[in-house]
């Protein structure tokens, strides 16, 4: 156990929400791996977010965000520090403003893209449909501009909203950065809301598109076996990660309880009861392999973080 009972009681007596030590990290990403990380935060609102930040940095313990989990590896020996995780007390969706057909609506960054995409088909606004089949928060999607070849994120953001050593800090989208799977939004930041720009639309068509997505998704994804999505990034649009694994003959490779789909060469799922070890190895065989054949060097899309057990 590294941080004392002394400080886990003032972390328990100064914040309103769950406040968990040792708490798995598996249960907390789509792919259940990981160890247990010192002290997990379930922040009820934003002055919680702001005291687990300032306690983090009094006690100098190393601290991050997360949201659903669904980029993440945590590694068997699991995370020391503190991690928030940005969730069900942030699901807040409104309209900031309207002129004519553009509208600018504010999201809580705990709210899930599936149900901010259902809402926006609900009200008949387009622009952010590319996002159908992306699990996870909104805040997690603006950290890494997560995005499809219809889309990202970062293309209808306005500004993001987040507390950096317990100020809140505003950037417009200009300052952010945005390219493949990155956003220029500091590493111990917590994101907590977001400025997006819609347009007035038709609801059907909205919801057409998005069950077209949805099903071209179901038809390529082995979206039944927990994974975290896409492994590596894509060196080019021909030269796809899954087309040169595939290529490499890993579709398949097992590792213990992890394996390169076979339906799916860029996606690694857990056949049940995988190691974080067992799919960092499998990512490593993926690069090497990749690099020898091939010489690209793919570059991993997913956070691979905390201790080796
Ligand atoms: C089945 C499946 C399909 C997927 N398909 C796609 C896809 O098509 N396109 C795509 O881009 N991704 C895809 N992903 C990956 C993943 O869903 C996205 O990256 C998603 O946006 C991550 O959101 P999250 O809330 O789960 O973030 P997490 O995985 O929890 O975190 C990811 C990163 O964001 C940071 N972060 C999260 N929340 C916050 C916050 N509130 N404040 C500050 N930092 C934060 C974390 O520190 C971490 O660095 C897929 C994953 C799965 C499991």
């Amino acid at each position: 156990m590294s941080v004392s009972e002394t400080i886990q009681n003032e972390f328990k007596s100064k914040i309103q929400g769950e406040v968990l030590f040792q708490e798995s990290m598996a249960r907390h990403s789509t792919i259940q791996v990981g160890g247990p990380v010192d002290i997990w935060i379930e922040p009820k609102d934003e002055n919680d977010c702001k005291v687990a930040q300032e306690l983090a940095q009094l006690h100098d313990l190393s601290f991050m965000t997360v949201g659903r989990g669904s980029n993440l590896v945590v590694r068997d020996g699991g995370i020391r520090g503190v991690v928030v995780h940005v969730g069900d007390a942030f699901q807040t969706v409104t309209i900031h403003e309207q002129k004519n057909d553009t509208y600018i609506i504010d999201v809580g960054a705990g709210m899930m893209m599936k149900q901010l995409l259902s809402w926006t088909a609900d009200q008949a606004l387009t622009g952010i449909e590319g996002l159908e089949g992306v699990p996870g928060t909104v805040g997690g999607a603006v950290a890494m501009n997560a995005g499809t070849p219809h889309g990202a994120i970062g293309d209808a953001v306005v500004s993001v909203t987040w507390l950096e050593k317990a100020k809140l800090v505003t950037r417009q989208a200009e300052k952010l950065e945005f390219a493949y799977r990155k956003a220029k939004i500091p590493r111990a930041a917590t994101v907590l809301s977001v400025r997006i720009k819609l347009e007035k639309s038709d609801g059907a068509a909205v919801l057409g598109k998005l069950q077209e997505l949805r099903r071209y998704r179901q038809s390529k994804q082995p979206l039944q076996q927990p994974s975290m999505g896409s492994v590596f990034k894509n060196p080019d649009k021909t030269n796809t990660a899954g087309k040169l694994i595939e290529e490499a003959g890993l579709k398949g490779v097992r590792v213990g309880k992890a394996q390169i789909s076979p339906q799916h060469a860029n996606w690694i799922v857990n056949l049940g009861g995988a190691t974080a070890n067992d799919v960092e190895v499998l990512i490593r065989l993926a690069k090497d392999t990749v690099k020898e054949k091939t010489g690209y060097i793919l570059e991993p899309e997913v956070k691979i973080i905390g201790e080796h057990s």
